[in-house]
Order: structure tokens, then sequence, then C-alpha cells
């Protein structure tokens, strides 16, 4: 393995330094050897290697949207060297075999380490608890458990499974959207809705499960995480049941940083997505919460799907958006260059915090600095790119930032000292 010796490189866009990458851990670079690789990395810096605990690789079953080598080549693009891998493929990860099938695709690929996230129910159907036992105690070593693009909507069972989990240092994480008041929802609810003749997806359809389940998890004494927050109201209620003590932890997406519900007026379904995009108002309390920590980390909710499952009407179209290659630009958009976040406050929000949430701070997640893991990447945030979905290395191509300018690029990723992108390319 090549050995890499990164000169002037701002890590976390503090003062240049030199970094060895030697053996798979970051060493003193006056070790480096003669024969070392030197990058210069002038006018770069230097983040952990980001940690996404929301991407969906679709493999087993949809490999015609993605597969697990596909999605982690598209993460090591975006800087990712860990993905958790959500339960909802086919069949369902809800069991250890299937849970251990796509962790070994992911170790045999070899891009980033995946992590696959267990099913809380069998199938995701909501009516029984899925082997959780069985699948933290599978290889796959499994922690976080959801059902993810279905919310567990019964009480019941959502508090058998915050119970359940706490055996094994577990978490539960929900996607919240209360089923009844989503019937055929297509965007978000409100005026704009209704002028376009879309179903709406109410805020309260959210914020209803989140007060539900931080009640829970009080109640139990467990853990509970909180997907892909959109609204001002689930920022609030997290706000509130953090400051109670409650055990709760969320994440924001990029597109919900960014994007607003207008886009829904192009009637064009690459702006469709689950749960919808929102007001600009629920935009500011977003970037407000993931400033203040109230939000704890960034998520992509990397949603491959096939050209024909998206260039149809709004109505048919699935719902989802790719991510995992555009994150860091966009959380520089939104947050670093508008002085929201430094570079730091990046890292703990796309990496260390992730990685404790997911329990794998021991492999990532880790500071850049002597002895730790070299899982590091290199980012040019002076590069300015414009977003092109043919040069994607997902086996998808709905973004929704095709032709759109955006700042930073991903130089190099180095996952434990051997790169997986170098150039801006995949090494
Ligand atoms: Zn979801």
């Amino acid at each position: 393995m090549s050995e890499y010796l990164i000169k002037n490189v701002a890590v976390l866009g503090g003062t240049p330094t030199d970094l060895l990458l030697r053996d798979g851990v970051i060493a003193d670079p006056a070790d480096a050897p003669a024969d070392a690789e030197v990058i210069d990395a002038s006018g770069l810096i230097a983040l952990p290697g980001l940690v996404d605990l929301h991407t969906h690789l679709r493999e087993p079953g949809r490999e015609d949207a993605e597969t697990v080598e596909t999605g982690t080549r598209a993460a090591a693009l975006g800087g990712f060297t860990a993905v958790h891998a959500m339960a909802n493929t086919e069949p369902v990860a809800d069991t250890a075999g299937v849970v251990e099938q796509v962790w070994r695709l992911g170790r045999e690929a070899g891009y980033c380490d995946v992590y696959p996230v267990g099913a809380v129910t069998v199938g995701l159907d909501g009516e029984r608890l899925a082997e959780l036992g069985a699948m933290a105690d599978s290889a796959a070593r499994v922690r976080v458990f959801s059902d993810d693009g279905r919310c567990v909507s019964d009480a019941v069972l959502m508090r058998r499974a915050l119970e359940y989990v706490k055996a094994f240092d577990g978490v539960v994480a929900q996607h919240a959207q209360e089923p009844r008041l989503t019937v055929d929802a297509q965007m978000n609810e409100g005026e704009l809705s209704g002028r376009l003749g879309l179903a709406g997806w109410p805020a309260v359809a959210e914020e209803a499960i989140i007060a539900r389940d931080v009640l829970l998890a009080q109640h139990v004494g467990s853990r509970l995480h909180v997907c892909h927050v959109s609204t001002s109201g689930s920022v609030e209620l997290i706000r509130w049941a953090k400051g109670k003590g409650v055990d709760v932890t969320a994440e924001a997406c990029p597109h919900h940083l960014l994007l607003t519900d207008e886009l829904a007026a192009t009637y064009d379904p690459i702006y469709k997505v689950n749960p919808p995009l929102r007001s600009a108002a629920d935009v500011a309390a977003l970037q407000e919460g993931l400033a203040d920590g109230t939000i704890d980390i960034v998520a992509t909710d990397h949603a491959p799907h096939p050209h024909e499952d998206k260039d149809c009407e709004w109505a048919a179209a699935a719902f989802g958006m790719l991510g995992l290659e555009t994150a860091l630009s966009i959380v520089q958009q939104t947050m670093v260059d508008p002085g929201r976040l430094d570079w730091a406050g990046v890292a703990e929000r796309m990496s260390y915090a992730p990685a404790r949430i997911g329990r794998v701070s021991d492999r990532h997640g880790r500071p850049v600095q002597v002895g730790e893991p070299a899982n590091v990447v290199l980012y040019d945030p002076g590069a300015r790119r414009t977003i092109e979905p043919s040069e994607s290395a997902s086996l998808s191509r709905n973004t929704p930032y095709r032709g759109m300018e955006l700042p930073g690029r991903v130089v190099a990723t180095f996952l434990r000292g051997k790169a997986t992108v170098l150039d801006g390319k995949l090494a």
C-alpha cells in the first residue's frame, strides 16, 4: 500500500500542516520515507472521512437503481468513508442473513465501510418486530434500526422497539410520517399544493410522530434518532425534548437545507421527495437548528431511482433524490459560506456525530491527528463545479442539482490510508 505525505493541508480549515498516511493510520510526517507519494495540498482542507447515517444502496433487489458497489463509489467521491445502508431493500434487511450480505458486499467493493441498518418490523410491514437481536449479534453488528420509507406508526410497536434496542445499545431511527395524515400526499401542504392541485403532506404529520416518539423514548429511557427533519415545528419539538434531557438525536438532509416547495410548481418529479421540500421558513429553521446543535447531523437520504421511476408525471413518480456526491458542497453553500458553521462544525455534523449515533466511533469519526485511523478527505472549498448527472458514479441520475454551480470539490478520499479518490476521480 502506498504511503502518502500530504503537504500544507489545513486540518479543519486551520493552519496548514503536513500529514503522513502510513499503514492505515495517520503518522508523524517526520517519519515519511523517501518514496512516499507526495500530495501538494496547498489551499485544501482536511476533514475526517464523512459518515452518512442514511443511505439507500438498493441492493439486494433493485440493482437497476444502485448496487452496493456503485453507491459506495458515489460515497467515496463525496468524501464518505462510511455509510449506513437503509433496510428497505428487496428482500428487506430484517434478518441476520440479509444484513450480513450487505455488509459483505461493502467489504468486497472496498470503497467505503457499509454498516447495514436493520428493519424494525418484519418486511417493514409495521406489524411485528424483526429479529433485532440476531441482527445486532451478526457479523454486521447492527446498531441502527429503521423502517425508513415507512413510519413505525403503531405506538406499542415503537415502544417495544425502543425497549428492545437498549439491550445492545442500539437506536431506533424513525421516518416520522403519520400515515393517515399523508394518504396519497405529494408535496408540502400549503397554499401552493392547493394551487397546483397536488395532495398535501402537512407538517403536523411529521411533528405529531416526533412529539409522540420523544415522549416514548423518555418514558422507556431509550435512544431515538429522527430521520430527515423537515419542518420548523419539528426543530422546536426536538429542542424542547433535548431541554428535557430526552436521549434524542436528529438529522437534516442537504436538499432540505437548500431547496423549497416552490420547485414543485415546475411539476418536475426530480423535486419529489419524502418528506417533501418545505417552505423557506422551514429551510431557515433547519439551518438554524443545525447551527445551534438541535439538529445533530447532516445525512444524505441518498435515494437512487432509475429513469423510468422519475421520468413520468409527478403523481406517479417515486420519492427521492441522489445526495452522496453533492452533500458537502450543499453544506458549504448553505452553512459554511454564510458563516453559520466553520469546518470544525462540519466535521462534527458530518463525521464525529453520525459515527457516535451509529456506534462506529471506534473506527470512524475520529480526529485528524497522529495515531488515528487514516480516514481523511481532502477538499478544495475554493473550487466551483457545475453538476452534470452523467458524471455521477451512481447508477441513477435523479439529482435535483443538475446544471447548478456549487462550491467545493472533493480532491481525495482515504479509507484506512488507501486512496479511494485521487485528483477528484475514483482511484
Ligand atoms: Zn425516510
